[in-house]
């Protein structure tokens, strides 16, 4: 970095190659952004497998790998839910080293506030299942909330703060370094990162997977993994599949630079609003879904009215700052707000989607147990609750807010 600082900066080479697809692949991995790209860079790192293509059909870290508001954490309360999670978060504390990338993963703790005594219980029953899970839980009361985050409006009559419980492990990573980082290390592997090739359809003989249809070609594989996010009802479509699964828009918001005020992850318990401090200063902050069906990257001006309200109503003070940017990305809504990773009824054809609005902080995670799922046909420990077949039997739902199939309670 000295070299090239004092060479104004000229002799940087590519992160990774650029390369044209070939004919034939073992394995293939539908979609580039970090679940897609963890999932290859796993499949060559623990697997050995380095006969492999991602295919994107834009370009890396364009979905929603770059549009999240980064909150990384390990606070679930089922199980099921609960171990991957705390996997995951173990994976992202040796990341930057593993990947010899900074991915600026800050723990600078997540606190969940309370504003009843109903809360409160919830959340003590949450923290007791993260302890025993092997994570950190502390539940905090409101006179030492009001000394950790002393900013916020403790005496709204309408949502009194009660206190919080804070995750002391959880934060924020830099998601586009993320991307990457796992991009770099795949391809340094050997894995061929496409972009610009959009999957168009998939090719099944026999009940057997081989290979997909593209906008460059047709691509032969024994193997391919669909890791579209959003898109993932139209990619499974093509094989056949109907997901129990819903696009929908979900936005975030960034302020100017400010100093540094808020050093937590804040999330507000009586309305769907979270917040952060980015390293550059601005305040990220979202809400809730837009609640209709959509692909749009983009979102609605009430969705909008309810986030500004929200973050007024925790915390006055950010009336002072200037919105910078919103955008939106699509999420992919299972019923249970659990997601899926599994292989499906052809042979050679796995899954993994469904991740909701929280699939930034299982990245690490969910690449690590889809590829071990795609190697060995085997379901990896931390993720075998994952399954397809609880949306068709009722057996094994994991239902993490109690608020049964309701997206809009999610
Ligand atoms: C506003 C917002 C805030 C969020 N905040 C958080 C948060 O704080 N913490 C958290 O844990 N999670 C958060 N999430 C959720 C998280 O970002 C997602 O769950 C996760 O990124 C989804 O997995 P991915 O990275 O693989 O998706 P993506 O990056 O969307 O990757 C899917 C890729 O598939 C590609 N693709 C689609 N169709 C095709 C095709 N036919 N052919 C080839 N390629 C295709 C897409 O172009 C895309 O690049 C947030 C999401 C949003 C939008």
């Amino acid at each position: 970095m000295l070299r090239q600082g004092l060479g104004g900066n000229q002799g940087w080479t590519r992160q990774w190659r650029n390369p044209d697809p070939r004919p034939d692949y073992d394995m293939i991995i539908i979609g580039g952004g970090g679940h897609g790209l963890a999932t290859a860079y796993y499949l060559a790192k623990n697997h050995g497998v380095r006969n492999i293509a991602v295919l994107e059909k834009g370009w890396l870290g364009g979905g929603n790998v770059g549009r999240n508001t980064t909150i990384v954490r390990a606070n679930y309360y089922l199980p099921g839910n609960s171990e991957f999670y705390s996997h995951s978060l173990k994976l992202w504390e040796g990341l930057a080293q593993d990947l010899n990338y900074n991915v600026m993963l800050s723990q600078r703790g997540v606190v969940s506030l309370f504003h009843s005594d109903g809360q409160r219980d919830a959340f003590v029953r949450r923290g007791n299942a993260m302890i025993n899970q092997g994570d950190d839980a502390v539940l905090l009361d409101r006179r030492a909330l009001r000394e950790l985050l002393p900013y916020l409006d403790y005496d709204n009559g309408r949502f009194p703060i009660y206190g919080g419980l804070l995750h002391p492990r959880g934060g924020t990573a830099r998601h586009d370094a993320v991307a990457w980082g796992y991009a770099r290390a795949a391809d340094q592997r050997g894995v061929d990162l496409v972009q610009n090739c959009e999957v168009t359809g998939i090719d099944i003989e026999n009940g057997k997977v081989r290979g997909v249809q593209t906008s460059r070609g047709a691509i032969r594989a024994s193997k391919v993994g669909i890791v579209v996010a959003g898109r993932s009802g139209q990619v499974a479509a093509m094989a056949g599949m109907r997901l129990p699964v819903e696009s929908h828009i979900l936005q975030a918001f960034v302020t100017e630079g400010l100093k540094p005020v808020i050093d937590h992850v804040i999330s507000f318990g009586m309305g769907h609003f979270y917040i952060s401090q980015s390293d550059k200063g601005g305040l990220v902050f979202g809400g809730d879904l837009d609640f209709y069906a959509s692909y749009a990257q983009r979102g609605n001006l009430p969705r909008v009215e309810q986030v500004m309200e929200a973050g007024m109503t925790l915390m006055p003070m950010i009336g002072q700052a200037r919105v910078l940017r919103s955008w939106g990305g699509i999420m992919d809504m299972t019923p249970d707000g659990s997601p899926i990773i599994d292989k499906t009824a052809t042979e050679g054809l796995y899954l993994n989607c469904g991740w909701c609005y929280g699939g930034f902080k299982a990245v690490p995670g969910s690449g690590y147990s889809f590829a071990h799922l795609m190697a060995t046909d085997q379901h990896h420990a931390p993720a075998a609750r994952f399954r397809l077949e609880r949306f068709r039997t009722g057996i094994g739902l994991m239902d993490e807010e109690g608020t049964g199939s309701q997206h809009n309670l999610h």
